[in-house]
C-alpha cells in the first residue's frame, strides 16, 4: 500500500529526505518491501567479494610486514572472516535497521585490524599497507554502498584511529606521515562524496516514482468521487437517472433476464401543498431509504432516483415471480412507514406508492426496437394502471389484460 495521502502536498510532504538523505518512516517501509531483498542480496554479494579481496592482504602482508605476516593472517582470516561470514547469513534475515547496522559494523571490524597492523609493524616496507585502510574505506562507500550515515560513520571513524596510527606509529617518516594523511583525508572526502552522490541518486529517483505513483492515485481518487457525485442524487443519496440509464445499458447489454420496477408516491403533490416543500424533500429521503434497503446491497440490483417523486429498481437476473414480490414488498414497506399524508382525499391517510412492473423478456410487446426504452415504455404503462386502479398497489406486465401479473 502507498501511503495514503489526500492531495499533492501531503505527498510532496511524504516524500520528502532529511539532510543524511533519509525517508520519513512510512516511506523507508514502503521502500524496504519493495526493495529490502534485493539490497539484502547485493549486500551479501558484495561483502563476499569485499571479504575476499580482505583476504588477499595476508598475500601482501607477506611482503610488506613479514614481521607480523602470522598475526595479519590470524586477525584477518581466523578472528575476522568468521565473523563477517556470520554477518553475511544474517544479513538476509533481519529488518533493514539492523542490516545496515551489521554492515556499519562489517566495516569498522575490518578496518581496525587493518589500521593495527599497519601501526604495530616494523617491516621497512611496511608503509605501504596504508593503502589497504584507503580500500577498505573505498570499499564501503563506493562498492557496498553503505547508508549515507552510516558511510558517515565509518568514515569517520576510519579517518580518526588511521591519523593517529600515523601519528604515533614510531618510526615513520614525517613527510611519509603527511602524505599518508593527505591521501587518507582525501580518499575519506572523495568516497563519502561519491557515496553521497549515489544514495541521493537512488534515495531521489525512488521519491520521483513514488510521488508520480501517489499523485496518479490521488488523481484516481478524485476522478472516482466526481465519477459518484455525477451519478448520485443530491437529495436522497440514491444513484441518480444517469447512473439508471448506466446499468440498464449495461445489464441488457448483457443479454439476461432485467426486470424494471417504476415507483412513484401517490398524491405527492398535495403532500407538498399542504406540508411544504422541505417536508415533501424528508418524506422522498424516508421513502428512498426504505427503497434503497429493499435492493439489500445486492450487485443484481440497483435502486435509484429517476427524477421528482419517481424511483426506480432494477433487478438482473430475476424472473417475473422476484420482481412482483418485491415490488409488492415495496408498496408494503412504504406503506408501513406511516408518513401522515394530510392532502389526499381517497381516503388514505398516509404516503403510499404504487409500482410498474416491466420484464425484459416481454419488451417486444410494446413495439419498441430499444430494450432500454421498451422496458422503461412497459414500466411507465404498468405505472399508470396502477394509478388507474386505486394507487398504492404493485401492476407488472403490458399493463393491458391479460399481462397484469397482479393487483395489489
Ligand atoms: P400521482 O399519484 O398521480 O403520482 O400524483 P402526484 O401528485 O404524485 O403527481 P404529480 O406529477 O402531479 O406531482 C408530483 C409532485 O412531486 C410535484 C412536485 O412538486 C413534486 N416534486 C418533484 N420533485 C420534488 C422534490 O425534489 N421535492 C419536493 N418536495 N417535491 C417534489
Ligand atoms: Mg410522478
Ligand atoms: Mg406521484
Amino acid at each position: 500500500m502507498l501511503p495514503a495521502v489526500a492531495n499533492r502536498e501531503a505527498a510532496d510532504a511524504a516524500t520528502d529526505l532529511d539532510r543524511l538523505l533519509r525517508f520519513s518512516p512510512s516511506v523507508a517501509e514502503r521502500y524496504e518491501s519493495e526493495h529490502g531483498r534485493t539490497r539484502a542480496s547485493d549486500l551479501r554479494r558484495n561483502a563476499l567479494v569485499g571479504l575476499l579481496v580482505y583476504n588477499v592482504y595476508n598475500v601482501t602482508s607477506w611482503f610488506l610486514m613479514p614481521d607480523i605476516a602470522v598475526l595479519g593472517l590470524v586477525l584477518r582470516l581466523v578472528v575476522f572472516t568468521p565473523v563477517a561470514l556470520l554477518l553475511v547469513w544474517a544479513v538476509g534475515r533481519v529488518g533493514a535497521a539492523r542490516r545496515e547496522h551489521l554492515m556499519l559494523a562489517g566495516m569498522v571490524g575490518g578496518i581496525l585490524p587493518t589500521v593495527m597492523l599497519f601501526w604495530l609493524t616494523q617491516a621497512p616496507l611496511g608503509a605501504y599497507s596504508f593503502a589497504e585502510i584507503l580500500l577498505a574505506i573505498m570499499f564501503g562507500n563506493i562498492v557496498l554502498t553503505l547508508r549515507f550515515p552510516h558511510a558517515v560513520v565509518v568514515t569517520a571513524t576510519s579517518f580518526v584511529v588511521a591519523l593517529l596510527a600515523l601519528a604515533v606509529k614510531p618510526g615513520l617518516d614525517p613527510g611519509l606521515g603527511v602524505a599518508l594523511a593527505l591521501q587518507l583525508a582525501t580518499t575519506c572526502g572523495c568516497s563519502l562524496y561519491a557515496n553521497y552522490q549515489m544514495e541521493a541518486r537512488r534515495c531521489r529517483d525512488y521519491l520521483t516514482g513514488l510521488r508520480a505513483r501517489m499523485l496518479r492515485d490521488i488523481a484516481e481518487h478524485a476522478r472516482k468521487r466526481f465519477e459518484d457525485l455525477s451519478q448520485t442524487d443530491a437529495l436522497t443519496g440514491l444513484p441518480n437517472r444517469r447512473a439508471l440509464d448506466l446499468c440498464l445499458d449495461t445489464w441488457l447489454a448483457e443479454g439476461g433476464r432485467v426486470a424494471l420496477l417504476m415507483i412513484d408516491i401517490d398524491h405527492f403533490k398535495p403532500f407538498n401543498d399542504t406540508l411544504g416543500h422541505p417536508a415533501g424533500d424528508e418524506c422522498l429521503r424516508r421513502v428512498a431509504e426504505t427503497l434503497a434497503a429493499s435492493t439489500f446491497d445486492r450487485a443484481d440490483r440497483l435502486c435509484a432516483r429517476y427524477g421528482g417523486e419517481e424511483f426506480a429498481v432494477v433487478l438482473r437476473g430475476g424472473g417475473s415471480a422476484e420482481a412482483i414480490a418485491l415490488a409488492e414488498e415495496v408498496v408494503r414497506a412504504v406503506a408501513a412507514l406511516g408518513l401522515r399524508h394530510p392532502g389526499r382525499r381517497d381516503g388514505i391517510r398516509i404516503v403510499t406508492v404504487s409500482v410498474g412492473v416491466a420484464l425484459s423478456a416481454r419488451a417486444a410487446d410494446v413495439g419498441q426496437a430499444n430494450p432500454k426504452l421498451a422496458l422503461l415504455a412497459m414500466a411507465d404503462r404498468a405505472l399508470y394502471a396502477a394509478k388507474q386502479g386505486g394507487r398504492n398497489r404493485a401492476v407488472g406486465g403490458k399493463a393491458t389484460p391479460p399481462y397484469f401479473l397482479k393487483a395489489g
